[in-house]
């Protein structure tokens, strides 16, 4: 179970104490108490993780080579089926107007309706037959894949990132015919967007509304769709993911994980923990060996700089854990994927607290569970590549290297 963005470094204004130091945690204690803890550099020490990067590395994979871009991992975690070697962007419905200055990068946060702009999308059509697969995502958000022969992720931003400047002209970013190809074909997806969507009877609604019209689509954060190994092949269990962000399922569904999707999980510090706890005990019922679960909202509370919601959030995530105490006869890994420490509001590279409780642990003294007291625990400090082979091994289940 990762507690995404957990950890921290000591604040003043809690007496120099970290927000998980400070907040009351009886049942994340109770796992420090029971089990064997330590700190974990999620890729290396002072690397600071993506949640992406850093899921990748708690799965035990590599992600200086699975990772190729956030695009990828996007478009699987909206449902779309992505294969090796498609390109996949992220991407914003904006407003721009006819010469093609973006009014609005979020076009007026729009919340409803983008599947209908999804469907007009994919009916674009390119030439040599190359693929478009368009999907919205949540609010403002899609993704686009592009398959077919011949694609490259090397490519650049048609968004501009700013309100007011036009939409930028994807370039190529390295000489081969395979990324001018690219090029070409997201600069005619935006063209034709814009021909598509201006006159659409939604965007017509909306500027009856006064609502900025969602009227071109602007790629970014092109990535070729990676070969990754299946979980279930690398070590023979079954797995399932519960996450809330589409990053982390689509994490779990390159890898070839099962994605359980709940309801009313935002991702925020109001997502429903309580579904979330339910969707847990449902899933391990079931017939899995290995369960991924992300909670989102420290993360935010982090980005944010709020003091009082981290603080709130984790002891929130600490009744999730004392809930599942009913689980029996598993292992337990709780840490979190990065700091997201309040006086920077974005990950740093600090380590993170880490607990395994189960069966054949061998405890020790540790008695509570955060940043500093993990650190004196009897794992020492491991990386997130680390997990899954220490996983395995306490499961009886890895391969002896030698004779
Ligand atoms: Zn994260
Ligand atoms: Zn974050």
């Amino acid at each position: 179970m990762v507690i995404d963005g957990m950890a921290d470094r000591p604040l003043e204004e809690l007496g120099y104490k970290t927000p998980l130091e400070a907040a009351k945690t009886p049942n994340m204690d109770k796992l420090a108490k029971t089990g064997i803890c330590g700190i974990m550099d999620p890729i290396k020490p002072g690397i600071r993780a993506g949640s992406d990067t850093s899921h990748i590395s708690i799965l035990g994979y590599d992600p200086y080579q699975v990772y190729t871009g956030r695009g990828p991992f996007e478009a699987a975690g909206v449902g779309v089926d992505v294969l090796e070697g498609d390109i996949a962007f992220r991407c914003n419905f904006s407003t721009a107007n006819d010469d093609g200055i973006i009014i609005d990068r979020r076009a007026g946060r729009i919340r409803e309706g983008t599947d209908e702009l999804a469907e007009a999308i994919n009916s674009i059509t390119l030439e040599d037959n190359t693929e478009i697969i368009f999907k919205e995502s949540t609010g403002h958000r899609a993704v686009l894949v592009l398959r077919g022969k011949n694609l490259s992720d090397q490519v650049s931003a048609a968004d501009p990132k700013y309100d007011g400047k036009k939409w930028t002209k994807v370039l190529a970013l390295d000489d081969s015919k395979e990324a001018q190809k690219t090029a070409g074909i997201l600069n005619e997806v935006v063209e034709k967007s814009y021909q598509i969507l201006k006159d659409h009877p939604l965007n017509q609604k909306r500027l009856e509304n006064g609502e900025n019209p969602a009227n071109i689509i602007l790629p970014r954060g092109a990535g070729a769709v990676p070969h990754v190994q299946a979980f279930s092949d690398k070590y023979g269990l079954k797995g399932a993911c519960i996450a809330e962000t589409g990053l982390i399922k689509g994490i779990a569904k390159i890898v070839g994980m099962d994605i359980v999707d709940i309801e009313g999980a935002t991702g925020g510090i109001d997502t429903n923990l309580g579904n979330i706890v339910q969707g847990i005990l449902d899933t391990s019922s079931e017939d899995y060996d290995f369960l991924l679960i992300n909670i989102d909202g420290a993360d935010e509370a982090g980005h944010d700089g709020n003091t009082k919601d981290k603080l709130e959030f984790i002891q929130k995530a600490d009744e999730v854990v004392g809930k599942l105490n009913a689980m029996e006869d598993f292992y337990f890994i709780l840490t979190a994927d990065h700091s997201t420490p309040i006086s920077v509001k974005d990950h740093t590279g600090d380590p993170v607290p880490l607990v395994i409780n189960g069966p054949e642990i061998r405890v020790d003294d540790v008695e509570s569970f955060n940043e500093r007291s993990a650190s004196k625990g009897g794992l020492c400090r491991i990386r997130g590549s680390d997990i899954m082979n220490i996983l395995m091994d306490l499961m009886n289940k890895s391969t002896k290297f030698g004779a």
